[in-house]
């Protein structure tokens, strides 16, 4: 069986009909077998197909990774941020970045296990929440990093 979406030309009724096959359907239509379950013509056709569903696999991964958003700040606040982020860049500039190493990093420097200096990298909120308990001072950066090694 197959199924057909059906639209009749008279009034643009849309329907559902089920035939053995499209040469089946084919048939019944041009011997007015088919008719409209709404209004009773026999002038139907198939109704043309929905918008295809893109598919998953054409998107790029960029493209569904969350990123901080907002909508309808003022261009005051606007201007804050970009001022903030160029700040946020300008500070980092001294700082190395040191990835998913944060953590362990910023432990060493805090024991003395290794040379001060400032880094930066990622860490989960709970790697966050025990370097904060150990008495190691991390903040979240107000802005996204982009690590050195997917810079363009
Ligand atoms: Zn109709």
């Amino acid at each position: 069986m197959i199924v057909f979406d059906l639209i009749c030309q008279p009034a643009g009724h849309r329907f559902e009909g089920w035939f053995a096959s499209s040469e089946a359907f084919a048939d019944q239509q041009q011997r007015g077998l088919v008719d409209c379950p709404h209004c009773g013509s026999t002038a139907v056709a198939k109704a043309p197909m929905a918008p295809a569903v893109p598919k998953k696999g054409n998107q790029l991964p960029a493209a569904t990774q969350a990123a901080p958003v907002a909508a309808g700040l003022p261009p005051e606040a606007l201007a804050v941020m970009e001022k903030l982020a160029k700040m946020q860049a300008e500070a980092l500039k001294q700082s190395r970045w040191v990835g998913e190493d944060f953590a362990d990093q910023s432990r060493a420097i805090h024991y003395g296990e290794r040379e001060a200096e400032p880094i930066h990298g990622q860490a989960t909120l709970a790697e966050a929440k025990e370097l904060l308990e150990e008495g190691i001072a991390v903040m979240p950066l107000p802005f996204p990093v982009v690590p050195p090694d997917q810079a363009n």
